[in-house]
């Protein structure tokens, strides 16, 4: 089955989904290919956007592994587009994150329903990680999707994310009186308010907080708005801050915190994600660390990722969720790529992973 691997990687980058349409049309291709391999698949949409659900597998086995991978990509340049095989690898926009782990994880599931796999493998294609995944692993998490595992295809080159920070954005907004910028003292100026905030919640403790996979939280000023003419005392600053906290930290109380120090400023919260923390030693976990290294011949690291993924709508519900996935450079970026004999090895060590689930797991138990 491997033999599908690079054309259908290569056919999910020239799709160029970019847009909603795109995306949609890149969903029904996939369901149709799943189909084709045999495999009982749904389409499922929510406010216009297209998942994909195949099953494969015992529903009955106890043991159920989700295999997650996002459809959508960010934009490039129109070359980006046009896959192309040099030197061993496959570029193209999404080659890496995500879609030549998404085509491993179709031939895989293909292959464990073909080997008739005891346990449940369900593949779910989703069509909105990159901005929020509310309407793709968000909706299906919502309307009940559940596993006892879950691997989210992300580019990990082959090693495995465990944890994630969270996510806090908000929008802060000081005011103050304007008046004629030749008299600033009749007037109150918002920008130096906001800027005085901005240095004393920089100050705060729990950005100085460290953790096992991280050295510290992050804390970025995204974006200024603030002021009129040059010539007045602006009333009116909003600024935009991107905070990823550490998995032990508490969101609602970083915020208190944020709210104390800025008390005279008016806060809202633009978005919130939770973080992960996976237990590194689950044993769907540990049996993926053995499994990878049995392949690659050396020891596979867990690590923490600074950005988040769809794996953090799974977290919030105790479910076991990592990222993993092949070796490849420049995401998000010029000259994006996935290193072909990775993406060969990924869908061999996820098939080995499924076998293995069987016979270490279920066998195991079952003789118990
Ligand atoms: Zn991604």
């Amino acid at each position: 089955m491997e033999k599908f691997l690079i054309p259908l990687a290569s056919d999910l980058i020239r799709m160029k989904n970019t847009s909603r349409e795109a995306i949609n049309k890149s969903a029904e291709y996939c369901a149709n290919w799943l189909l084709k391999q045999g495999l009982s698949v749904k389409v499922v949409e929510n406010k216009g956007l297209k998942s994909v659900v195949a099953t494969a597998g015992q529903p009955d086995s106890g043991k159920t592994l989700i295999l997650n991978g996002h459809l959508d990509v960010v934009p490039g340049e129109e070359s980006d587009f046009i896959p192309r095989v040099e030197a061993g690898k496959l570029f193209g926009r999404g080659s890496y994150d995500m879609l030549g782990a998404v085509a491993a994880m179709m031939v895989a599931t293909a292959e464990a329903a073909k080997q008739n796999a005891s346990c449940q493998i369900i593949l779910q294609l989703v069509p909105d990680e990159e901005t929020g995944g509310a309407h793709g692993t968000g909706f299906l998490v919502e309307e009940g999707a559940r596993g006892d595992f879950v691997i989210c295809g992300e580019p990990t080159n082959l090693q495995i994310a465990v944890q994630a920070k969270g996510v806090l954005q908000l929008l802060l907004e000081t005011s103050g009186i304007a008046a004629h910028g030749s008299r600033p003292w009749l007037g109150k100026n918002a920008i130096t308010h906001a800027f005085e905030t901005y240095k004393r919640i920089e100050q705060l403790e729990f950005l100085q907080a460290s953790s096992t996979f991280f050295p510290n939280p992050s804390f970025n000023l995204a974006k200024v708005a603030g002021g009129g003419a040059i010539n007045q005392v602006p009333d009116h600053c909003a600024f935009y801050l991107d905070i990823r906290y550490l998995p032990n930290q508490d969101a609602d109380r970083i915020l208190d915190q944020i709210r104390q120090t800025a008390s005279d400023a008016s806060v809202t919260v633009l978005q919130q994600g939770a973080p992960v923390q996976t237990d590194e030693n689950d044993r769907f976990v540990r049996l993926l660390q053995q499994t990878t290294s049995e392949f690659t011949g050396s020891s596979v690291r867990l690590f923490g990722q600074d950005g988040s993924a769809d794996t953090r709508y799974y977290a919030r519900h105790a479910i076991p969720a990592i990222e993993f996935g092949p070796i490849g450079a420049n995401h998000h970026g010029p000259d994006e790529f996935v290193d072909i004999d990775s993406l060969y090895l990924y869908q061999r060590i996820l098939n080995r992973f499924i076998t293995n689930i069987d016979e270490r797991m279920i066998l195991h138990e079952t003789e118990k």
